[in-house]
């Protein structure tokens, strides 16, 4: 699927192994930061806040960006599949309510074996697959 990315609406069709596209994303995923967030909306971040894990590059260029560093600028670091599922596991771990993905869209496949690995330990916030 990278190999050929059509992710978004944007449909680069180029080879993320050896390119970027508009999202200027790899085929690692890249993290800007992952931690507990207590201040999206209520309803979202409840008592215990949420976990959240924000993506860098993304595949909107919305104007008023207001993570522009991260999304635009590519501010971040490159992390295993394996490395993701920890995260996720260890946020999972701090008693989040929910894990927050923030611009996943360009990393849906690396997100979806992220989970799947996750799910395989003890992962319970992979209802959806
Ligand atoms: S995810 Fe990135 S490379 Fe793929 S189509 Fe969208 S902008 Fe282009």
């Amino acid at each position: 699927m990278l190999e050929n990315c059509s992710l978004c609406n944007l449909n680069c069709n180029v080879n993320r192994n050896t390119t970027f596209g508009a999202c200027k994303c790899s085929v690692l995923p890249k993290l800007a930061l992952a931690s507990i967030h207590k201040w999206e909306e209520p309803c979202i971040s409840g008592t215990n806040g949420s976990g959240t894990i924000f993506f860098s590059g993304c595949n909107l260029k919305c104007q008023f960006c207001q993570n522009y560093e991260i999304s635009q600028n590519n501010f971040g670091k490159e992390v295993s599949i394996d490395r993701l599922a920890n995260i996720m596991l260890e946020l999972q771990d701090k008693n989040v309510h929910n894990i927050n993905l923030v611009s996943p869209t360009p990393y849906v496949p690396q997100i979806i074996e992220a989970i799947i690995i996750a799910k395989n330990k003890r992962f319970k916030y992979s209802n959806c697959l």
